[in-house]
């Protein structure tokens, strides 16, 4: 049993007031929450860092289990118990800790926003602890762990938002968020651009939702729904043994984003290729323009971003293409119920070559390859799919027809040419000649299977 998580996203609508969009104050309002909730938290950060002790507290307890009192470490609920009755003035206790008071400090922070942020603090000091403990443990003089940041995604629990979607008129759709004004904690409404798939997204009963986090950057501001998923999948040592197995292995390139070719009773029964589409093309461009003024105005100023729109708009490129080849992917798998999704062990393509703007590229390109990777193994997750990474040694050099060593070669006007970079794959023994991306692709399944100049070796006697 498993657990496949997505995230489906929010987008707040931020544009011209009269096209529909919140005002300048609303935004505002929207980052004062924010920083409001960063101090509080910073706050109890620092108040279970000074009484560190108290989070590795042992608690005794009747197990009714085994009869007897047993020990076991605070729980979470408990800390923020006594984290709450130490800073907190109530009627039970009118009097916090002196220098704690954190009802002073932020007067009328909603309750829930409170316990929001000092589970996040117990979360971000336990693990500054352990991690340090591991350190000091190590006996390592670099590496020491630095105190936690205050900075975080403020959750939204129960209680401070409120999503209105089922209004008729698709413009009247807004959330309601419990803001911080810059004086005092109120509701606002804040319009929504809000899609038929966000819905549908949203709505699916398969997929379990979780309370969203407010993630607010420069230019944007948009609610981000965790949804989990319980996801029943086979181990692969026990897949391997079914003689009906089928195998999805994906070989990752740069022209040919991606070869996707499908096995089962050892033949290739499906074969896709994905092109990029010009994506390799149009980037090294981009990245021509970013060198070129990089080189006219010399060195970067520090803290200045240059040429941010362009890449900001090669970043959008990558996402977009790497998204799409990951989807065309799991669309393979999900004809496959059962089946093994096959990844060879990335290789980087080495950022060498005579300009900077190539050296760029490459770079760019190993990025798109492991964010492929990286998303596609999450959506065949989501189907039950299991992936493995298999072995990437010469897959790009054997014939996967007869395992021989072969050749890569290209056509140039009729005259074949023998280059490492070439597009074509032949071999010497029994003279198949195929597309190097398709045969690099066959090969994964044999590195899978263990076959030929992947078999396991045999272990030496004496
Ligand atoms: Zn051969």
């Amino acid at each position: 049993m498993g657990q496949a998580t997505r995230t489906t996203k929010l987008l707040l609508d931020l544009g011209q007031r009269r096209q529909g969009g919140a005002n300048t104050g609303k935004r505002a309002f929207l980052a004062e929450t924010v920083a409001q909730l960063t101090a509080a938290r910073a706050f109890y950060i620092d108040f279970f860092l000074t009484h560190a002790d108290k989070l590795a507290e042992r608690v005794s307890y009747y197990s009714e289990k085994h009869l007897e009192m047993r020990e076991r470490a605070i729980s979470a609920n408990e800390l923020l118990t006594w984290a709450e009755a130490c800073t907190v003035a109530t009627k039970d206790h009118p009097h916090p800790w002196p220098g704690w008071n954190f009802s002073e400090r932020f007067p009328d922070l909603p309750v829930v926003y409170r316990r929001s942020v000092i589970k996040d603090a117990i979360g971000k000091v336990r693990s500054y602890l352990s991690n340090r403990a591991h350190w000091e443990k190590s006996g390592q003089k670099k590496g020491k762990p630095g105190l936690p940041g205050a900075s975080e995604h403020p959750t939204l629990y129960q209680g401070t938002c409120e999503l209105i979607l089922e209004e008729a008129q698709v413009a009247d759709r807004f959330v309601r968020l419990k803001v911080y004004d810059g004086k005092t904690w109120r509701w606002a409404n804040y319009p929504v651009r809000c899609s038929r798939y966000f819905q549908q997204r949203l709505g699916d009963l398969a997929w379990e939702q979780q309370s969203p986090l407010l993630v607010l950057t420069k230019q944007t501001a948009a609610l981000h729904f965790p949804q989990t998923k319980r996801v029943q999948a086979k181990k692969v040592k026990e897949s391997k043994r079914d003689p009906d197995l089928v195998t999805v292995a994906v070989d990752l390139n740069v022209k040919n984003l991606a070869v996707i070719t499908v096995r089962q009773h050892q033949q290739i029964i499906e074969t896709v290729f994905v092109s990029d589409h010009g994506l390799d093309q149009q980037r090294y461009r981009h990245l021509k323009r970013i060198a070129k003024k990089q080189w006219q105005s010399g060195k970067p100023v520090a803290g200045e971003h240059s040429n941010q729109q362009l890449w900001r708009h090669v970043g959008r490129m990558n996402a977009d293409a790497a998204h799409q080849v990951a989807h065309r992917i799991a669309a393979v798998c999900a004809k496959y119920p059962g089946c093994v999704l096959l990844f060879e062990r990335l290789r980087k393509i080495k950022p060498k070559g005579a300009s900077k703007s190539r050296r760029m590229n490459r770079r760019q390109a190993n990025q798109v390859r492991g964010k492929i990777n990286q998303t596609a193994r999450e959506q065949a997750y989501a189907l039950g799919v299991v992936t493995v990474e298999t072995n990437a040694h010469g897959t790009s050099q054997y014939c996967s027809r007869c395992g021989a060593r072969g050749e890569r070669f290209s056509l140039r006007g009729g005259v074949r040419i023998q280059a490492k970079w070439g597009k074509l794959f032949s071999c010497p023994v029994c003279h198949y000649e195929a597309n190097a991306d398709h045969n690099a692709s066959v090969n994964v399944h044999h590195s899978f299977y263990q076959e030929w100049h992947w078999q396991p070796r045999l272990k030496r006697s004496g």
